[in-house]
């Protein structure tokens, strides 16, 4: 259940173990507004941020039982570095982007990829080669996400919710 309001949203994501877990998302400085000592504190600053929503969605905030600050970090687009022979790096350590649904499995994805091109190669040589092949065809692909999931949180939280709502609407389409 995603609710999206003027530059914030509250999502909520039914988990294992009957837990739903509800994001209060908000564009704000770093560390702002989520002071980790007290959960009542935190509870309060949440509740005046969504201040005038239903009451079904600030219920969701009413009923939480711990809150943790995750702020969003990002590398830039096009991240790439120069080539080390013997190391690379794979997953959010090559390319943070926005949690909009491509990070694991583009970690997923690369650590298969990688594990095939080592086993593949024969030889120092040939091993340097194909992780230089891998990184290239790694960061090809996660340019594209994260130009795709940096696009998508600029509407998803914006000052235009019709914008967030819409792009359900294009990604179904
Ligand atoms: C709120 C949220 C929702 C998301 N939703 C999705 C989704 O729906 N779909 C999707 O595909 N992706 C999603 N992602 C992104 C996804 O979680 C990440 O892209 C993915 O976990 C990256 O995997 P990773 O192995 O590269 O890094 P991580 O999962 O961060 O793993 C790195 C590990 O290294 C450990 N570590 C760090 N430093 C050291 C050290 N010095 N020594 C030893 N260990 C160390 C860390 O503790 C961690 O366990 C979401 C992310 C967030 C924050």
């Amino acid at each position: 259940m995603a609710v999206y309001g003027v530059n914030r949203a509250v999502v909520a994501q039914r988990n294992s173990g009957g837990h739903v877990k509800v994001y209060a998302q908000f564009r704000t400085e770093l560390h702002k507004d989520l002071d980790p000592s007290g959960v009542e504190a935190v509870r309060a600053r949440l509740l005046a941020r969504f201040d005038g929503w239903a009451a079904p969605v600030l219920d969701l905030l009413r009923h939480g039982t711990a809150f943790v600050d995750r702020p969003l970090y990002a590398l830039p687009v096009s991240h790439t570095w120069a080539h080390v022979p013997g190391v690379t790096l794979l997953g959010d350590a090559a390319h943070l982007m926005p949690p909009l649904g491509a990070g694991a499995n583009l970690a997923l994805l690369e650590g298969a990829e990688l594990a095939e091109a080592v086993v593949a190669a024969h030889g120092p040589g040939e091993l340097d080669d194909a992780v230089r092949a891998f990184e290239e065809r790694m960061w090809a692909r996660a340019a594209r996400w994260a130009e795709i999931t940096a696009a998508g949180l600029e509407r998803l939280v914006s000052p235009d919710p019709a914008a967030a709502v819409a792009l359900f609407d294009e990604v179904q389409a």
